[in-house]
């Protein structure tokens, strides 16, 4: 398939499919709703079905199925076929208006945190329209939102499309007061760049850790990994060529705009980056992504993995999540304009984001934690916990000569005057890229970096839309009040730029003396683990904000919390089991097989000359049976750990158990472990190791 405009989309019913299908006048109400947000006549969504159906039907589906993301992190769906039996016999193909917007999946197997109570397992799902239905495989999938019948929110979409919404109302009044009154919608945009490894189903099926946890749990550094440097933007081996031309192919027929495929710093990783879309989209499409990476990998032979770190001691995956503010007369309230009335304008929007995430910076934090995510935050390879913001030298200063009431230099070194209405007009700062700032500004676009390459983006932009609203209102509320618009402006500007610059940082997050300097001069937080961050999602502050943007109610925000903090005690309970069955049934026996031929050689050599030292066969030997000993202690000490976990009953308890004692003790098991494996020969060794895994693909 080389003809990529005739095929892209084919599989979505998008704006092009509906103007063939539906009439002028159906036509106009769908598109009435997409964008202003007005609810769907019976009679047009029973229009809309129809045509969908049709549709669908002539490209080969059977089935339809509300698609909606609970809060698990994946997605759900349940088929139903379009037949419906007709009297004497036969069926023909239906679908309704009704069914189309409203469905009722049986869902009391989804976590709801303690919302949904057990006698009242039936939530139902409601249409987006904003995201376009498509077809995958056999079947008609429309997006949906899910919700329990007490209104409650029971996945990530609803929240999502709250934030833009409270998001939307605020930037409008700030847009209002610029005198832009032809905008009617602020949109934030997304694109999420999505970070992969890819093994061989060989070498995948002969890891139980991969299997079960989508993780090595054991397993000794390689010789060579990422030292090199040698596989960033490298050729692409013609097997994963093959891998990313067929995932391309796929994902275009779904409309999903896949644009750069590379190589990742880490031998087997890689990297997919779509072109930016509205942020419902956005995050229904990267779901879409990483279903099928996995879908095509294993057409291949290949897995894809998508845990935030499958190799200790490599390279994590991770997400960017590119982020901007659009209207819907499309400017780019992000990018910085040609004239100083543009400038005040960008700088403002600027502004709110300084202190959105300053201001929510534990939201940040508390929006990517996961078991998985823990691994890599911080590791010397993805940004730190600490939440800090880049935004390079030119606009750093920019925002200092504000703060300071002091003429600006700008780059060309012309000295400006700064007065009221007269910002310098500052180039796009394209050159500095610093790689470890989790939340950089990359000349008209935010990218967040703290996000896990397994986890959705929906929790990092309901967070982050919702922040920036709360911005945007206490902005709005002071200049609608103001008696000089202008004279208030540059007030605002600076007094934010003052009160928040202490999340402004642009050297290396990396560095010690950074997190030291972050955590005891400026006070900002540090929270490495899931169990620390999570409790303050309730916070008051937090609840509140999020409350009064309209995004979560008190009960929703606290099953959000039980939930994440349930799946990070499973999570690290379903590890820690399956290392101790790996060490128990595969790790010892291996060693303690490999000693007693270590054994019988040095017997035989010693049999034929009884001066021979033996000296590799003695000193392995006496080396892996303390190592095996302890193996053994170790493994029965984890074991009782989980016990212990296994007994407590309050979900925070056990994630604060699980932090302090169970991953110790893993991490214990583990070093004994890859050190045994360095020391017993290949064949012994019950598992392809570091090298196998990461260089299976050619
Ligand atoms: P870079 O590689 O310099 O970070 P790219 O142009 O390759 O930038 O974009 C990286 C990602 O950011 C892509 O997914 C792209 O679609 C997205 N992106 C670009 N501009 C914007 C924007 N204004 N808002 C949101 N995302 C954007
Ligand atoms: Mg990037």
């Amino acid at each position: 398939m080389n003809n990529i405009p005739e095929y892209f989309g084919c599989m979505v019913f998008d704006d092009r499919a509906m103007r063939v299908t539906l009439s002028d006048e159906t036509y106009a109400s769908m598109k009435k709703t997409i964008n202003e947000g007005l609810e769907l006549d019976i009679s047009v969504a029973n229009a809309v079905a129809a045509a969908m159906k049709d549709w669908a039907v002539s490209k080969g589906a059977t089935h339809f199925t509300h698609w909606f993301q609970p809060l698990t992190g994946i997605t759900a769906e349940k088929h139903d076929s379009f037949i419906t039996p007709i009297p004497g016999g036969g069926v023909i193909m239906e679908f309704s208006g009704k069914e189309l917007i409203k469905g009722e999946p049986d869902a009391s197997s989804f976590p709801s945190g303690g919302i949904r109570a057990t006698f009242e397992a039936r939530g139902y799902t409601a249409w987006d329209p904003t995201s376009y239905a498509f077809i995958k495989g056999r079947t008609l999938c429309i997006p949906t939102a899910f919700c329990s019948y007490g209104g409650e929110a029971l996945d990530k979409k609803t929240p999502l499309l709250r934030s833009m919404e409270a998001l939307n109302r605020q930037a409008l009044r700030i847009l209002h007061l610029f005198g832009n009154d032809e905008v009617k919608r602020v949109h934030t945009m997304v694109g999420a760049e999505q970070e992969y490894f890819l093994i061989t189903r060989e070498m995948f099926d002969r890891r139980p850790d991969l299997r079960c946890t989508g993780r090595t749990l054991f397993g000794a550094r390689p010789p060579k990994a990422q030292e090199m440097d040698d596989h960033y933007f490298g050729a692409i081996k013609p097997k994963v060529a093959e891998f990313m031309e067929d995932l391309d192919e796929e994902l275009w027929k779904l409309g999903i705009p896949a644009k750069t495929e590379h190589n990742e710093v880490a031998p087997a990783q890689h990297e997919l980056a779509p072109i930016y879309t509205t942020t419902n989209v956005a995050t229904d499409h990267n779901q879409l992504t990483m279903e099928m990476m996995q879908k095509v990998a294993s057409r291949h032979g290949l897995v894809c993995l998508l845990h935030e770190k499958p190799f200790a001691g490599v390279n994590g995956s991770g997400k960017h999540n590119n982020w901007s503010m659009a209207t819907d007369t499309g400017i780019n309230l992000l990018s910085p304009g040609d004239t100083p009335h543009e400038n005040m304008q960008f700088l403002l929007f600027l502004c709110a984001v300084i202190r959105a995430v300053d201001d929510y910076q534990d939201l940040l934090r508390i929006s990517v934690a996961t078991a998985g995510n823990d691994h890599r935050l911080g590791a010397n390879e993805a940004p730190p916990a600490v939440v800090s913001m880049f935004l390079g030298e030119e606009l750093s200063s920019v925002l200092d000569a504000i703060e300071k009431d002091m003429p600006y230099v700008g780059m060309e070194k012309t000295q400006m005057k700064l007065g009221v209405n007269i910002i310098p007009k500052f180039n796009r700062d394209t050159t500095d890229r610093n790689r470890t700032s989790p939340f950089a500004f990359t000349g008209n676009k935010f990218e967040f970096r703290m996000v896990g390459s397994s986890d959705s983006i929906a929790c990092a932009n309901i967070m982050l839309n919702a922040a920036v609203a709360e911005s945007l209102e206490a902005f709005a509320d002071i200049l609608e009040n103001a008696d000089s618009f202008e004279d208030s402006l540059h007030e605002l500007i600076r007094k934010t730029v003052k009160d928040h610059k202490k999340i402004l940082f642009n050297g290396n997050g990396y560095d010690d003396a950074w997190i030291r300097e972050a955590t005891e001069e400026r006070g900002l937080k540090n929270y490495r683990t899931t169990p620390d961050c999570m409790p303050h999602l309730l916070d008051k502050k937090n609840t509140d904000m999020l409350m009064h943007q309209g995004i979560y109610s008190m009960v929703e925000v606290k099953s959000r919390c039980e939930i994440i903090l349930e799946n990070y005690c499973k999570t690290v309970l379903i590890e820690a089991n399956t290392m101790v069955g790996m060490a128990q049934t595969d790790i010892l026996p291996a060693v303690s097989k490999y000693t007693d031929s270590l054994a019988k050689t040095i017997q035989s050599k010693r049999d034929a000359d009884r001066s021979v030292s033996c000296r590799y066969e003695m000193s392995t030997l006496m080396k892996l049976s303390m190592l095996n000993d302890s193996i053994a202690e170790k493994t029965d000490e984890l074991e009782n750990e989980l016990l212990t976990a296994g007994n407590i009953p309050e979900t925070d308890k056990k994630a604060d158990m699980i932090r302090d004692r169970l991953i110790p003790k893993m991490n214990e098991l583990r070093t004994l472990c890859d050190q045994a494996e360095t020391k017993t020969a290949k064949a012994y060794w019950p598992y392809p190791n570091y090298t196998d895994l990461l260089f299976s693909v050619r």
